[in-house]
C-alpha cells in the first residue's frame, strides 16, 4: 500500500518534470499531475475500503468509535429482560465483560429477536447476545462465538393438561417466540422432526405465548428451559413444564454470541468466554440468575 503511493508519487513526479520540459504552461501541467496524484491516491484509498470490508476489522473501528454495539431482545428472562430501564441478565453482564476487554462504552439496543441478524449483517450492530442457538442456517448469515450455554426446548402447559408427553403436540396449537428455534422445530418446515402439531401461533415475546395460553388459546407453548422457568414461577399454580423435553438428547442446543460475518471481534469475545470459562465466573453468574 505505501509502495503503490510511492509509485504515483514518483510517476506524478515524473510527469510535471516531463510538463516543464514540454511546450504547455508548466503550472497547468503541474496542476492537472497534482490532481491525477490526488485522483489516484483516492482510488487507493477505495480500494484499501474494499479490502477492510472483507476482512473487517472491526475491533480497530470499536476501539475508534470507543463505543461497542449490542443487539439483543430483552424479553428472555434470565438472559436479557428489562429492570426498569436497564436491560439486565447474563447476556449483558458477559457484554459488560467484552467492552471492558475492548476499554470501550457497551451500548446495549433492544431489537425483535429475529431482526438481531439482519442488524449484524447490515452492519448496524457490532455483535448479537440473544439467548440464540448456534444452527447451521444462522451460520450461513453470521459467525458465532464458542458456546457458553446449552439448553433444551421444553414444552409448557397448564398443569390440567392432557398433554403429558412430546408425543402429546400431535395436532395441538402450541405457541412460540417468532424466529426462535422453538418455533423452527413445531414448524417442521423441512419434516425434519416427528411432531406434527394442528397449528403454530407465534409471538414477539414468549410471555404472550404463555398469555394465551393462561388463557386457553394455545394448548402449550415451547420455549427454552431456562427462560421457561422464569415464566412458570410467575404461575406456578396454573402452569407447569413437562418433565420430558421437545428436543432429544441429541437435539441439545448451544448458545453462542453471533458477530457479522468476518468480524475479527469474534476472537476478543473468544477469549472473554474462555476467560469466564476457565476462572469459573461463568457459572457463578448462571448461578447468580438461578433463583
Ligand atoms: N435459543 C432460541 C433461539 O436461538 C431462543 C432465543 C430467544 O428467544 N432469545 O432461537
Amino acid at each position: 500500500m505505501k509502495k503503490w503511493i510511492a509509485m504515483i508519487l514518483a510517476g506524478a513526479m515524473a510527469l510535471s518534470l516531463a510538463a516543464c520540459g514540454g511546450s504547455g504552461s508548466a503550472a497547468d501541467t503541474k496542476e492537472e499531475a497534482a490532481e491525477e496524484t490526488a485522483e489516484a491516491a483516492e482510488e487507493t484509498a477505495e480500494e484499501e475500503t474494499a479490502e477492510t470490508e472483507e476482512t473487517v476489522d472491526a475491533v480497530a473501528q470499536i476501539q475508534a468509535n470507543g463505543k461497542i454495539i449490542m443487539v439483543t431482545n430483552a424479553e428472555f428472562e434470565p438472559f436479557e429482560y428489562k429492570d426498569g430501564d436497564t436491560i439486565v441478565g447474563i447476556d449483558p453482564t458477559i457484554a459488560a465483560k467484552i467492552a471492558e476487554k475492548l476499554g470501550v462504552e457497551l451500548e446495549i439496543q433492544d431489537i425483535a429477536f429475529d431482526s438481531c441478524i439482519p442488524a449484524l449483517s447490515s452492519n448496524k450492530a457490532d455483535f448479537c447476545a440473544a439467548g440464540m442457538s448456534v444452527t447451521e442456517d444462522r451460520k450461513k448469515n453470521v459467525d458465532f462465538t464458542e458456546p457458553y450455554f446449552t439448553t433444551q426446548q421444553v414444552i409448557i402447559v397448564p398443569v390440567d393438561s392432557e398433554i403429558a408427553a412430546r408425543a402429546d403436540l400431535n395436532g395441538k396449537v402450541v405457541g412460540v417466540q417468532l424466529g426462535t428455534t422453538g418455533d423452527l422445530y413445531v414448524t417442521n418446515e423441512d419434516g425434519a422432526h416427528d411432531i406434527a402439531v394442528a397449528d403454530v401461533s407465534r409471538y414477539p415475546k414468549g410471555v404472550d405465548a404463555v398469555s394465551d395460553l393462561l388463557a386457553g388459546r394455545v394448548d402449550a407453548v415451547v420455549i427454552d428451559q431456562f427462560p421457561a422457568e422464569k415464566l412458570v414461577a410467575q404461575n406456578p399454580d396454573k402452569i407447569k413444564i413437562l418433565d420430558e423435553t421437545l428436543t432429544t438428547e441429541k437435539e441439545v442446543e448451544e448458545y453462542a454470541i453471533a458477530v457479522p460475518k468476518g468480524s475479527n471481534l469474534v476472537d476478543v469475545i473468544n477469549e472473554v468466554i474462555t476467560e469466564l470459562k476457565d476462572s469459573g465466573e461463568l457459572d457463578e453468574i448462571l448461578a447468580s440468575y438461578n433463583q
